[in-house]
């Protein structure tokens, strides 16, 4: 089962924000003695990997800096405090590498939004590089016998949707709007909310798009570069509005309408985060129409073991492109581009 684990390894690494992502060798880290050592096989790339290489939001990350949060591997080695943890486990990379557990938001299980949260792939060398290290407390477990490049976009993309989709209290039957439906999380959060018995429509731009989200379960379309009036189109296909709205687009404009289609009693999930950018909402409609804007942040523990519980069932399968992780700059450069459907995945051996 143990494998032998080298002293130096291939990473992507940045040293400044839009800098040079070098493909290079690195030192394999040494966990602490909370953490596991993990042999990242496959890591899926998220938009918010893109965002913390271009420096968009106000949290400064570490650097240079390894990024990647949704890393699947297999544990060869882990610190002295570890329990519950065995070589050979399969385990996960999450945004949330570790969190402090004793404060406030700990306390109630609203881990991400500890004051003190070691994100991957920010503040922590994340998933683009073989050997990482995560928290043993959070890592996430992933079934033993799981396709690890399936279950690799499930750890952020997943879980973050599945967590969008509870915060928009809905019901069976509810229309719900995914607005970014084609990306990396809104081609996933189709499939959770179909399997949660929701009604789904999706905002993508493109006629590719539209027939790929159609394919994983969407009832209707609305292609925004091609819409004239995007909020009567979205009313219309959801008999007066969606009574929920899944914002994953990395648009600001796209988000603003958002508060405009929703049907009264609605609620608008805010999970896209497009650098600089406000939620502007009439205040006479949102009381008139009594409608809720919600913040909602990946997920905890409970949301995880959840999201995977989905995923082993085979009610959500991540459409997936697997390429090289030294092709990181490439994918970077088709997801800036609005060009990727479902979630480009790296394999971490190439
Ligand atoms: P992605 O690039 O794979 O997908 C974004 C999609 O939005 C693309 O398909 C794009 O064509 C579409 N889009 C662009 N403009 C649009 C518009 N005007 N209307 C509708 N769709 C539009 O990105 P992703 O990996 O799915 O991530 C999406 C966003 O979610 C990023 O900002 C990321 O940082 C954020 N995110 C947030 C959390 C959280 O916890 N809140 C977790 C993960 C990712
Ligand atoms: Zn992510």
């Amino acid at each position: 089962m143990s494998e032998s684990i080298p002293k130096t390894q291939k990473a992507v690494v940045f040293q400044d924000n839009g800098g040079k992502l070098e493909y290079k060798d690195i030192p394999v880290p040494t966990p602490k003695p909370n953490e596991l050592l993990i042999h990242v096989k496959y890591s899926g790339v998220c938009h918010t990997d893109l965002h913390a290489w271009k420096g968009d939001w106000p949290l400064p990350t570490k650097k240079p800096l390894v990024g990647g949060h949704e890393g699947a591997g297999v544990v060869v080695g882990m610190g002295d405090n570890v329990q519950g943890w065995k070589i050979g486990d399969y385990a996960g990379i999450k945004w949330l590498n570790g969190s402090c557990l004793t404060c406030e938001y700990c306390e109630q299980g609203a881990e991400p939004n500890c004051p003190k949260a070691d994100l991957s792939g920010y503040t922590h060398d994340g998933s683009f590089e073989q050997y990482a290290t995560a928290d043993a407390v959070q890592a996430a477990r992933i079934p033993k016998n799981a396709d690890l490049a399936q279950a690799a976009p499930i750890l952020c993309a997943g879980v973050t949707v599945y967590k969008a989709l509870k915060t928009a209290g809905l019901k069976a039957g509810d229309w719900v709007c995914i607005s970014g439906a084609g990306g990396g999380l809104g081609s996933l959060a189709i499939q959770y909310a179909t399997a949660m018995g929701y009604r789904v429509v999706g905002i993508d731009g493109g006629a590719g798009k539209g027939d790929y989200v159609k394919k994983l379960g969407a009832e209707a379309y609305v292609d925004f570069t091609q819409e004239k009036d995007i909020v009567e189109a979205v009313k219309k296909a959801t008999n007066g509005g969606p009574h929920g709205v899944i914002n994953v687009s990395v648009s600001e404009n796209a988000i603003n309408q958002s508060i405009d289609y929703v049907r009264p009693l609605g609620i608008v999930v805010l999970v896209g985060l497009p650098a600089g950018s406000k939620v502007t909402a009439p205040v006479f409609d949102s009381v008139v129409k009594s409608i809720q804007i919600r913040g909602s942040y990946v997920g905890n523990r409970r949301d995880t073991s959840e999201a995977l519980d989905f995923f082993g069932r085979g009610l959500v399968n991540c459409p997936i492109k697997i390429v090289g992780l030294s092709e990181l700059p490439d994918v970077f450069k088709l997801m800036e581009e609005g060009k990727i459907m479902g979630r480009y995945v790296l394999d971490t051996s190439k």
